[in-house]
């Protein structure tokens, strides 16, 4: 074997070597996942119940991404954004909570080359943002699915200045990078409505699911059931149980992303779902 040849297969071996184990197989040619999940309160990141059991069997059973591009209720801006921040921190944006809460880290890597390239390729302009930390719409979630942050992850921000055709329209943007082993991930909520939630802990109603939100949430399903994913960027049509469910669009507008980067004929699966306080769905939406 002449030296050159060596030289080419011993390059081989090593990039082998460090490929993860699905990389061989016909996994590897399968799209990342989109996932939406139902945050609910940022406590939901400690706490055991009935929807945070499914998110740990959601972070078992989910293929591990290249990446994770995380589109969350809590970071808005007036035109979009990415994070390319190398080493995102994250942020403690939420007040009133146990102390223990302020210590919490997540020491992920960001995925700047891919937020790069994101600027790069939409045809939408996306500014960068290099100073932008980890959400708490992002972390909380994150520690329940990949606990050992041994993923890179990064975030796209929600732009106030865009319609929700338009949300849906840079999901499907989205699709491309899927393609290429990245992760969507999708953090709100679909019916959120915390002035109710107020107004029922005064009542003492806290745990009566609102007819309004279960309405909704169904009517969602339903439309996301029939493959017309779209159909949901006109959700603001959809009468009281939409002002009731979605009175401002943060929470909601994540769906409209994870859906948007749906493959031809993909199915959603359906996790954790249920009410929290009454006024919150916490249904998550897989996609792959
Ligand atoms: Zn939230």
């Amino acid at each position: 074997m002449n030296r050159r040849k060596f030289t080419y297969l011993a390059s081989i071996s090593t990039l082998l070597a460090t490929l993860p184990a699905w990389a061989n197989s016909e996994e590897s040619l399968k799209p990342a996942s989109a996932l939406f999940i139902g945050h609910g309160t940022p406590m939901n990141g400690f706490r055991d119940n009935e929807f945070t059991k499914e998110w740990d069997l959601l972070g078992k059973t989910l293929r591990k991404p290249r990446a994770i591009l995380v589109v969350s209720a809590h970071w808005e801006t007036s035109s979009p954004m990415v994070s390319t921040s190398a080493k995102p921190p994250i942020i403690y944006d939420f007040y009133g909570f146990p102390d223990f809460m302020y210590d919490v880290t997540y020491n992920a890597d960001g995925a700047p080359k891919i937020a790069h390239n994101i600027t790069n390729s939409f045809t939408k302009k996306i500014v960068e943002d290099p100073t932008q930390g980890l959400d708490h719409g992002a972390w909380i979630v994150l520690l329940r699915l990949f606990p050992q942050a041994d993923v890179p992850v990064f975030q796209f921000s929600l732009a106030r200045s865009m319609t929700p055709i338009e949300h849906f329209q840079l999901g499907q943007e989205m699709q491309a990078l899927r393609d290429e082993g990245v992760m969507i991930i999708g953090s709100g909520n679909i019916t959120h409505n915390i002035p109710s939630a107020r107004n029922d802990a005064k009542l003492g109603t806290r745990n009566t699911v609102h007819d309004w939100a279960k309405s909704f949430d169904e009517r969602v399903t339903s439309i996301i059931d029939s493959g017309d994913f779209k159909a949901l960027s006109a959700y603001e049509k959809f009468g009281k149980e939409a002002t009731m469910s979605v009175p401002t669009p943060e929470h909601f507008l994540p769906l409209l992303y994870v859906l948007g980067s749906a493959k031809t004929g993909e199915k959603a699966r359906y996790y954790a779902k249920g009410f929290q306080a009454g006024s919150f769905s916490m249904r998550s939406v897989l996609l792959g």
